[in-house]
């Protein structure tokens, strides 16, 4: 900046020395012909003067032109043909009448010329007239050297360069330190902003405050929306980290855009710093060839995890998805549909085997009862297991509002009805329940825990065995279910919870349930907040325990 305005100073300056010049050398001349022009017009009338009295002769002219400090002195005829001149006698008889003087002369009476003469080879300011001479008219020119404004120029060039070097000197002094006065403080402030690191800053001459004003409202604005910047940066990790998703955004395995924390769990990305060994897989390396929309599957510490590629022109979004639940959702699904089919097909091949054989008439009549009392046996074990499931699979939809129940009265209607059994089987039974318990719950949900676990109570006791059957009052109260049956394997403890499953499978197609009961209850259990137990011994007995945990529930 400094240097352009030195230069463009620099120009001004030299552009206007020389147009100066120019226009003084011009003012000068022009005054100088003027005064030569008088004086031309004064030897004229010293020379006519002169020539009035003695005539015209080459000697009179010479004679006048040395009385005028040598200026040349000519004298034509009427016709410009010269009849003396003082630059020489062998002018004589030449006609001038070309001579732009002469012309206007002979003309208009006078006329004067600045040119250079052909015959001194100079420069000249001639003055011509018309006059008489002993009653001839003839034409009297005079005329002096006259440098011309070119000449005039040269003259004056050397003192004009002079002047102009100095000038120039005196400029470049000048802008160098009026620049610099006016740029330092620029400077200065333009420092002080660049080492200020987002301080305000100041300067103490009043024209820059304007611009120091400016420069501290940018700053702020800029580090306001720096803040805002490191604020969204900082939201938008906190929300991608606290994803249970795994999500990654990346070019190739070495340019990665954006992970999450989940992702870089899941990838080691942390310790590889690269998808490097990610991308090595060769199903992962043969997606990312492809460039097209995958899915693939990966298991991790006893964990499902879909893998789900997208490209957006070059750019890779991988999202990673724990599915072990929906997978276990989904098996459990198919599990329980190919459980159901199997416990249906048992009634239903039975019924049908004999529906045939009455239909093909090949039934000998005296089995025909024991025929229809299978049929009728069968059809109650799929009644009850369809309404089974569809107890099972009610429950997550009971929205039933809880009321007060009377589980003593509950747990006492439950019991008696397995008396005939009981009796049948020789079990001895005890029943110790406290009064008035209530929980708030729903009657049939009571209902459905007390009689399963009852039930299994006396189905898988021994003949001549004992199965007590407890209810404790008090904030929580607790039923319990002991027997001194064939007992739970460590191993099955977990299971039996599980729908369909039992331990002795040989049970399934006879007097055995079907599974459902335990996963009922469990289900009930875990809906309520209700603590349900088990506790057995292999071949002695097992005791079945549900603690009713008061908790407030939405109704
Ligand atoms: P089921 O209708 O077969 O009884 P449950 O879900 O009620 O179905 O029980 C699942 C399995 O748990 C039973 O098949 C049985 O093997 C076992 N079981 C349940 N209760 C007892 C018990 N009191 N004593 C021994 N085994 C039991």
């Amino acid at each position: 900046m400094k240097k352009r305005i030195l230069l463009f100073s620099l120009i001004i300056t030299i552009a206007g020395i020389v147009l100066i010049t120019l226009l003084y050398t011009g003012i000068f001349w022009q005054s100088r012909v003027a005064d030569s022009e008088r004086y031309l017009e004064i030897y004229s009338s010293v020379a006519e003067a002169e020539l009035a009295e003695s005539g015209v002769s080459q000697e009179r002219v010479e004679a006048v032109s040395a009385r005028l400090d040598g200026a040349r002195v000519t004298v034509t005829d009427e016709n410009a043909v010269i009849l003396a001149d003082s630059a020489g006698e062998h002018l004589i008889g030449q006609s001038r009448a070309d001579r732009s003087e002469f012309a206007a002369a002979m003309e208009s009476g006078e006329g004067s010329v600045t040119r250079e003469s052909a015959t001194l080879g100079t420069d000249m300011l001639y003055y011509c007239r018309a006059l008489e001479v002993g009653g001839e008219t003839c034409l009297l020119r005079v005329g002096v050297a006259m440098d011309s404004v070119f000449a005039v120029l040269g003259d004056a060039l050397p003192t004009v360069v002079l002047c102009l070097a100095l000038d120039i000197l005196c400029c470049l002094l000048f802008s160098w330190i009026a620049t610099g006065a006016v740029l330092r403080p620029v400077e200065a402030l333009t420092r002080e902003a660049a080492l200020s690191g987002g301080r305000q800053v100041h300067t103490k001459y009043k024209e820059l405050q304007p611009v120091a004003k400016m420069m501290n409202e940018m700053t702020a604005e800029i580090e306001d929306k720096v803040r805002r910047m490191r604020e969204d940066r900082r939201l938008e990790t906190l929300v991608l980290d606290s994803m249970e998703h795994g999500i990654v955004i990346f070019r190739d395995a070495e340019d990665v855009i954006l992970i999450n924390r989940t992702a870089s769990r899941f990838l080691d990305y942390d310790a590889q710093g690269s998808l490097t060994a990610f991308a090595a897989d060769a199903e992962v390396a043969a997606v990312l060839a492809a460039q097209e929309a995958a899915t693939l599957y990966r298991e991790r510490d006893g964990r499902d995890f879909s893998l789900r590629f997208t490209f957006n022109e070059s750019i890779c979004v991988l999202l990673i998805t724990d599915v072990t639940e929906s997978m276990a959702a989904a098996r459990s699904k198919n599990e329980f549909i190919a459980n159901v089919t199997h416990e249906m097909n048992t009634p239903l091949t039975s019924i049908r085997g004999f529906a045939e054989l009455m239909a093909a008439g090949s039934l000998p009549p005296e089995r025909a009862q024991h025929a229809a009392k299978t049929i009728i046996k069968q059809s109650d074990r799929l009644a009850n297991l369809v309404k089974s499931i569809i107890n099972f699979s009610q429950i997550d939809s009971d929205e039933l509002p809880d009321e007060d129940v009377n589980l003593s009265e509950l747990v006492r209607e439950a019991a008696s009805v397995f008396e005939p059994k009981l009796q049948k089987r020789s079990i001895s039974f005890t029943l110790d329940v406290a009064e008035n318990v209530k929980v708030r719950s729903r009657r049939e949900r009571l209902f459905e825990i007390v009689n399963n676990l009852i039930s299994n109570g006396v189905r898988y006791n021994r003949d001549g065995g004992t199965l007590a059957v407890t209810l404790t009052g008090g904030e929580e109260p607790v039923f319990t279910v002991r027997d001194t049956g064939i007992g739970i394997a460590e191993e099955d403890k977990e299971r039996i919870f599980d729908r369909f499953y039992t331990v002795d499978k040989s049970h399934g197609g006879g007097g055995g349930g079907f599974g459902l009961g335990l996963a009922i209850v469990k289900k009930l259990c875990k809906r309520a907040g209700w603590v349900l137990s088990v506790e057995s011994k292999l071949g002695e007995g097992t005791v079945f325990s549900v603690r009713f945990v008061r908790r407030e529930r939405k109704a």
